[in-house]
């Protein structure tokens, strides 16, 4: 029996910019999209044992990329006490429930940025053989942080460089694609260091740089503290997470390090939680307006925003990235260019470029779609109609 399906739509999104086909469709085998363009020339190569999957009034676009999750948080009010409480077996079990939730909300690929006993390579495996459903996992594993630094309880304390360049070593070995390293505080760690400092200085990071550029692996350092942000940045890193330029008694956007994001092509992942709404409550209005300002100025000086949730950490729930994305609108950015953060931008900042975040052919059979036009206001991907992953059908999340 064949495992073709052409699925035809509204109009179907084929790459960056927004570029896309009216009257458009897409044939996939098995895994792989064969082609994707307009309908009558793709349903040209379709012949009759072929499924046919008909999604009129809808977009289809390439299934989208969360570049900042956590599974082994729960998004729970004490995500940390939560976890302490878990064996990994336990753990690893509620890891898949989050992976459907992911893919089922449209996203099939994810960066997980930190986890525990390099759970996710597990879940990778079990997601990859076909076992259980789950998005593609780019995987950080064990994140690198100083003795009682942010997210020491995940495992990945160093008290020196020799254990930092062993600890790269070993995540790298074991399987990650991807070496996370906490360059700041963070709020998630009681008694750490404060959010805003700088764990490690300019030099260290440029050892966990170097010993991961020898491993063929990029660098993404979590960075709230503009100390911090500058340190990446000097050591190489390849993205910024969060990047919200604390200062110990507020915020300071330095224009010079921003130059050099800009300039180096360094992708910030500005992480927005799906509630972002309720931040000028949960904050205080000035606080919000100030956080909200500072990703307007990055966005205007054109830094390269790749789409994160956190997903795992409070209020910050698995399958919200949808709503997420609805926030870089509300400050000003075109509708095409926030779903190039979801899409194409962001498989290019994972290494995932060759594999997802385009519907072309040779592709992965990873593709949304939602109801209306997308490019022409966000609001239109909160109606999910349809999941495709790995050329597999999904039943797409209905509730946001
Ligand atoms: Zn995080």
């Amino acid at each position: 029996m064949s495992s073709r399906k052409l699925i035809t739509a509204a109009r179907v999104v084929t790459g960056p910019g927004g570029r896309c086909v009216e009257d458009g469709a897409v044939l996939t085998d098995g895994d792989t999209v064969v082609a994707a363009g307009r309908r009558a020339e793709v349903e040209a190569l379709a012949d009759g044992r072929d499924e046919r999957i008909a999604l009129p009034g809808t977009t289809v676009l390439p299934g989208l990329v969360d570049a900042h999750v956590h599974l082994v948080f729960d998004a729970g009010t004490d995500p940390v006490g939560t976890l302490e409480g878990q064996d990994d077996q336990g753990l690893l079990a509620v890891m898949r429930e989050r992976a459907a939730r992911l893919v089922a909300s449209g996203v099939t690929t994810v960066r997980d940025l930190g986890d525990r006993g390099r759970l996710t390579l597990r879940l990778r495996e079990e997601i990859e053989s076909g076992a259980v459903p789950g998005p593609r996992i780019v995987a950080a594993t064990t994140p690198v942080t100083p003795k009682g630094g942010h997210c020491w309880f995940l495992g990945g304390e160093v008290g020196s460089e020799r254990e930092l360049r062993d600890l790269v070593r070993r995540n790298a070995e074991l399987g990650a694609d991807v070496i996370k390293v906490m360059a700041t505080g963070g709020a998630l760690t009681r008694g750490g260091p404060a959010t805003w400092q700088a764990q490690f200085g300019a030099a260290e990071l440029a050892v966990v740089v170097e010993e991961a550029r020898g491993a063929g692996l990029p660098v993404a350092a979590h960075a709230h503290g503009t100390a911090g942000i500058e340190a990446a940045v000097t050591a190489g890193v390849d993205t910024l997470e969060h990047c919200t330029w604390m200062t110990e008694d507020g915020n300071d956007l330095r224009a010079d390090v921003l130059d050099a994001i800009v300039e180096r092509g360094i992708r910030v992942c500005p992480t927005v939680s799906p509630h972002w709404r309720m931040l000028p409550t949960v904050f205080g209005a000035e606080r919000a307006e100030r956080l909200f300002g500072q990703v307007r100025t990055m966005a205007e000086r054109g830094v390269r925003f790749i789409a994160g949730t956190d997903a795992g950490v409070q209020r910050a729930g698995f399958g919200g990235l949808r709503q997420s994305l609805t926030f870089f609108e509300h400050i000003g950015m075109p509708a095409p260019r926030v779903l190039d953060m979801a899409t194409t931008e962001a498989a290019d900042a994972l290494g995932a470029g060759g594999r997802a975040g385009v519907l072309a052919p040779g592709r992965p059979a990873d593709l949304i779609a939602v109801s209306g036009d997308p490019r022409a206001g966000l609001e239109a991907l909160t109606d999910l109609r349809f999941v495709m992953s790995r050329g597999e059908l999904i039943p797409p999340q209905r509730a946001v």
